[in-house]
């Protein structure tokens, strides 16, 4: 997505995600407009080939839809590798002699100029329903755009089916994959089988990783519901030890009446995969005392860091 609020963009040759998979050269300078996911694994990825990476997000931390203690520390982890402006809204581009110059603003006015090779604009993704003249067939849209299904992934219109980026179930590969599933079930068997996204994970594929499944303190908040937080380091895991991993946290938030798991939220060495640990109890009701004190982890593995994370829920 490439709101026109930035001053020049349409005349500079600015990067997509897309395109900036398919450069050819790894650029000198990589600067990034936008400090969501796709940025902090581009970033990450053109910094590993040897790109000086400048980032500039305009709320206070990358990842910022993140729980925010990962995004705080994931933010920290960046700014130690990367030119990192949080909290700078991107205001005008331009370009010269084949140096891109991006002009941003703090909002108390300061400005910060930062100039390189290439731009790539990250600043999220839209469901691609317009301009293939939805309105014709009478498939109803959201206000942001996706197209509106039910449990089975009906839309409004009979014998159509929506499923992926354009639905509103979560922008993702397994999100599409598991929509996937159902449809065909659906449509192929004449089956009605009901999507169930209540523990939908998602990961950031940066070292470390970010892995995390259910609601942010900051959603938990937000609706006014009650929970109790427990958190555990990957130092206290002797396997992370043993590698030498000296940073990231699982951090688990749970009902303090019912126990439910509402949310996990993980930084630190293969997370993606650690989530894992608690998507199952998500969605078959475990309680956080049920993963903390009836599930015997294997020793030293690290997926006891969420074991110890759910043991330190009060
Ligand atoms: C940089 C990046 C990194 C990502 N990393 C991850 C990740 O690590 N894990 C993850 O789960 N998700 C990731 N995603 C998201 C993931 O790619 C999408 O959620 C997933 O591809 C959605 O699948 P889809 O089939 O709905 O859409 P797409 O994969 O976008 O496929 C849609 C297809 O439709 C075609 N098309 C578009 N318009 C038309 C038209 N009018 N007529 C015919 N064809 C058309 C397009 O060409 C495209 O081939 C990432 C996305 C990006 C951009």
């Amino acid at each position: 997505m490439v709101p026109g609020a930035i001053d020049g963009l349409q005349e500079v040759d600015y990067l997509t995600s897309d395109d900036a998979l398919k450069l050819e050269a790894v650029p000198d300078e990589f600067v990034i407009v936008g400090g969501g996911y796709i940025a902090a694994e581009l970033g990450y990825y053109f910094g590993s080939f040897g790109s000086d990476v400048t980032v500039i997000e305009a709320e206070d931390t990358l990842v910022p839809r993140e729980d925010g203690d990962v995004a705080a520390a994931f933010t920290e982890i960046a700014g130690g590798r990367h030119d990192v402006y949080t909290g700078y809204r991107a205001s005008a581009v331009t370009e010269s002699a084949g140096e891109i110059t991006v002009t941003a603003e703090a909002e108390d006015g300061t400005e910060v100029e930062v100039a390189g090779e290439e731009l790539l604009v990250a600043l999220g993704r839209r469901p691609n329903t317009e301009g293939i003249d939805l309105d014709a067939t009478g498939v109803a849209t959201n206000d942001a755009g996706f197209i509106e299904t039910d449990e089975q992934l009906r839309t409004n219109v009979e014998g159509v089916w929506a499923m992926g980026d354009v639905a509103d179930n979560g922008m993702y590969k397994h999100s599409g994959d598991y929509e996937g599933e159902i449809v065909i079930e659906n449509v192929a068997h004449d089956g009605s089988r009901e999507a169930d996204f209540t523990a939908l994970p998602h990961a950031v594929f940066t070292e470390p990783q970010i892995g995390a499944v259910g609601k942010t303190e900051a959603q938990l908040d937000e609706e006014g519901r009650e929970y109790v937080v427990g958190r555990a380091e990957f130092t206290d895991t002797a396997m992370s030890r043993a590698l030498k991993l000296d940073e990231g946290f699982a951090k688990v938030l749970a009902d303090p009446e019912t126990r439910e798991i509402l949310g996990c939220h993980i930084i630190g060495h293969e997370a993606s995969m650690l989530v894992h640990e608690v998507t199952p109890a998500m969605r078959y009701g475990a309680t956080v005392d049920g993963l903390a004190n009836t599930l015997i982890h294997v020793h030293p593995a690290m997926s006891k860091v969420v074991m110890k994370a759910c043991k330190d829920v009060s």
